[in-house]
C-alpha cells in the first residue's frame, strides 16, 4: 500500500510502497534507547519505492550486535526518528518508524524481535487504568490534580 508521513514539526515528508504484512514490532535495547519508549514498530518499504519529499534527516550510525552498521535517520529539528537502513545513500529498501506515518492504524504488527528484552510490563497493559485524555501539566511541570 502507498503510505506518507510527515515528521512532527513537518519539515521532513517522504511517501512510499509498504507491504501491511511486514509489520513488526523491535524489543531490542537499542530500540527501547534511541525510541525512549518500550519498543519500536517498523515496517520495510518495498524496494526502491522510498521518496524523501522534503527536507534532509539527520543520520546517526549505530553498529548492531552483529556488527552491522545501521544508519538511524530522524529530524534535527523535531526529533522524530524517521527510518534506518544500511550506510551510504542508496539503500533499496529502509526500515520506517510507523509512528510518523499518516496511515498508522492500518500498520498493525504481526510480529515482535528481541521479545528476550522485551519489557515485562506489557503484558499487564490491559488491566492498567485507562484514560481518554491525560491530567494537565501545572506550571512547575508535574501533574495536576485528577
Ligand atoms: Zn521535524
Ligand atoms: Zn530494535
Amino acid at each position: 500500500m502507498k503510505i506518507d508521513s510527515a515528521c512532527h514539526c513537518g519539515n521532513i515528508r517522504y511517501e512510499a510502497e509498504v507491504d501491511p504484512a511486514k509489520v513488526v514490532i523491535c524489543h531490542c535495547t537499542d530500540c527501547q534507547t534511541l525510541s525512549g519508549s518500550a519498543f519500536r514498530t517498523v515496517v520495510p518499504t518495498e524496494a526502491n519505492s522510498f521518496r524523501l519529499l522534503t527536507g534532509k534527516p539527520k543520520v546517526y550510525v549505530k553498529t548492531g550486535e552483529s556488527g552491522n552498521k545501521r544508519e538511524q535517520t530522524f529530524c534535527a529539528d523535531c526529533g522524530a526518528p524517521i527510518y534506518s537502513g544500511p550506510p551510504g545513500a542508496d539503500a533499496a529498501v529502509v526500515s520506517l518508524r510507523v509512528g510518523t506515518i499518516r496511515q498508522r492504524d492500518q500498520l498493525v504488527p504481526g510480529d515482535q524481535y528481541w521479545f528476550r528484552s522485551a519489557q515485562r510490563w506489557l503484558a499487564e497493559m490491559p488491566a492498567m487504568k485507562q484514560r481518554e485524555t491525560q491530567p494537565v501539566f501545572d506550571a512547575k511541570g508535574s501533574f495536576g490534580k485528577d
